[in-house]
């Protein structure tokens, strides 16, 4: 046993197996009686529409698509998945930027978009008990009539169940946290069909292993989300926003730093670059000075001590020769503000038709932020590419679109060579490949560098709970 754990090349059950199985008529057959006719399709488009997430990545159709509505069914649905070891791949709203959940060995996709149900809010606990479908943006609505939120923001219109697969952050998490910091206890299906809750509701809790925080970020391999209960936060009484646009990408990487080791809390202290803030003033229609700019946010519960913190926030920038710095406070300033950092990725999107973007998405020791961007653009200008940088600087996190088309074989293997030496960078600097957008397959073959010998660990832990390997097969590892 102890030479098994310090072997690298453990396999994984998925790798050992002969074949997967397929969805055959009597397997269809099986799960219409379980879920009836409605709520499952074979039909080319739904299989079309499962079969790709919003990554470069080649799509692959699922056998069938399923709708279900309740743990049960689902548990049902793995039992005979398990039994016939046929792939399953659980599905929120399908916009990962990893190929997370692109159904590579076909199977059967379940699709948790029906099972949307708020089903408790506990506002004296600041908590919210949700089906895995909910859509993020919407629990956020409904919460604002209480007063509350669920601070993690991936921007897009994602599902709570994918935020927990992939433990998405965003903009806020630098303040509040991830989706793991919020996460308290969760229903999940494993692949034996066996319905186990996980976590309490306790705010802390030392009992024994964290399973919930090993489910978080798992990418559907382990077993299946159905309910989440969420910690939630008081909605901010007064916000601050302040823009600030530097000469030079080292002035605004240091800033960061700097607002941060002056034991600030920002509410978010977001990095684009001159190339980005170009493509967003062509998308948008803006007019912002085409240079490295720094968006921060800060939240409080009065106005006056939220001056205070602007003045140090201004002091700190006017030290690295800012272009310009603007600042407001209120959510309409804020809002006025803050224009420019939404809708980055459409908006380079837009402005480079018939290129790809391959997503880098590293996270860095603050300290390192600096380096970090500044390696990537070198890297990116050395191969002749086309690239955005931008990202939640005051976590270390920084996403470089890095373009190309990924049928032109020659120029695709540049775009992905120098993904890889940015990447390779960020782990030496003691930081990691994702900082947001998990693994999926894009970055698998970086997991070794990564872990080193937790790596087994962490394949042992998926023998042990999906001992068939049916779990969302060929996600995180290679
Ligand atoms: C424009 C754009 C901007 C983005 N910005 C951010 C960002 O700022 N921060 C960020 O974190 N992400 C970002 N993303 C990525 C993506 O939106 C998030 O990762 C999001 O959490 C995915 O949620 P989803 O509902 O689409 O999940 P999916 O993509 O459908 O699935 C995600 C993973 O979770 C698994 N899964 C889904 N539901 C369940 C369940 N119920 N039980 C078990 N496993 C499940 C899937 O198998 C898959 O592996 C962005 C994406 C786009 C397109």
């Amino acid at each position: 046993m102890r030479g098994q754990f310090l072997a690298f090349d453990i396999q994984l059950t998925e790798k050992n197996s002969v074949k997967y199985g397929k969805v055959t008529k009597k397997e269809l057959e099986f799960i219409r009686s379980i879920v009836g006719p409605e709520r499952l399709s074979t039909g080319e488009s739904i299989l079309d529409l499962h079969s790709k997430d919003e990554s470069f990545h080649p799509g692959r159709r699922p056998d069938v698509v399923v709708w279900p509505l309740s743990a049960e069914e689902i548990s049902q649905i793995l039992k005979l998945a398990d039994e016939k070891r046929i792939p399953v791949t659980p599905w929120g709203a399908g916009t990962s930027l990893e190929g997370n959940p692109i159904p590579v060995e076909g199977g059967i996709v379940l699709d948790l978009q029906q099972m949307n149900h708020i089903l408790e809010l506990k506002t004296e606990d600041l908590q919210v008990r949700v089906e895995a479908g909910v859509i993020y943006k919407e629990l956020n609505q409904y919460l604002s009539r209480y007063g509350l939120f669920f601070p993690p923001d991936p921007g897009a219109s994602a599902t709570i169940g994918g935020m927990v697969g992939n433990n998405a952050s965003g903009i806020r998490t630098i303040k509040y946290g991830a989706t793991k910091d919020f996460v308290l206890s969760m229903v999940v299906v494993l692949p034996s069909g066996k319905v186990i809750r996980v976590g309490t509701n306790a705010m802390k809790s030392s009992s024994g292993y964290d399973l919930c925080r090993l489910f978080v970020g798992s990418e559907g391999t382990l077993g299946v989300v159905t309910e989440i209960t969420l910690r939630l936060i008081g909605l901010p009484a007064e916000f601050m926003a302040a823009v600030a646009q530097f000469v030079s990408i080292r002035e605004a990487t240091d800033t960061v730093f700097q607002i941060m080791r002056a034991g600030l809390s920002p509410a978010a202290l977001e990095f684009l670059d001159a190339p980005t803030v170009q493509v967003v003033n062509q998308f948008k229609k803006l007019s912002m000075e085409e240079t490295p700019t720094l968006f921060i946010e800060f939240h409080g519960t009065s106005a006056a001590g939220l001056k205070e913190e602007l003045e140090i926030v201004k002091e700190i920038c006017s030290e690295n020769r800012p272009l310009r710095f603007d600042a407001g406070i209120g959510r309409e300033e804020r809002n006025r503000l803050w224009e420019a950092r939404y809708g980055v990725h459409e908006s380079i999107k837009v402005n480079n038709p018939g290129l790809s973007p391959l997503v880098i998405d590293t996270a860095v020791p603050i300290s390192k932020y600096s380096d970090m961007v500044e390696w990537g653009q070198k890297i990116i200008e050395e191969k002749g590419l086309k690239g955005y940088a931008f990202g939640h600087a005051g976590n270390g996190n920084l996403h470089l679109e890095i373009l190309g088309i990924p049928e032109e074989k020659a120029q695709w293997q540049k775009v992905q060579e120098a993904g890889e030496e940015i990447v390779h960078f960020a782990i030496e600097c003691g930081g990691t490949a994702t900082g947001e957008h998990g693994i999926g397959i894009g970055k698998r073959k970086f997991m070794k560098k990564e872990h080193g010998e937790s790596l087994i660990l962490m394949k042992q832990i998926k023998n042990l709970l999906d001992p068939n390997g049916i779990m969302n097969p060929g996600k995180i590892f290679e």
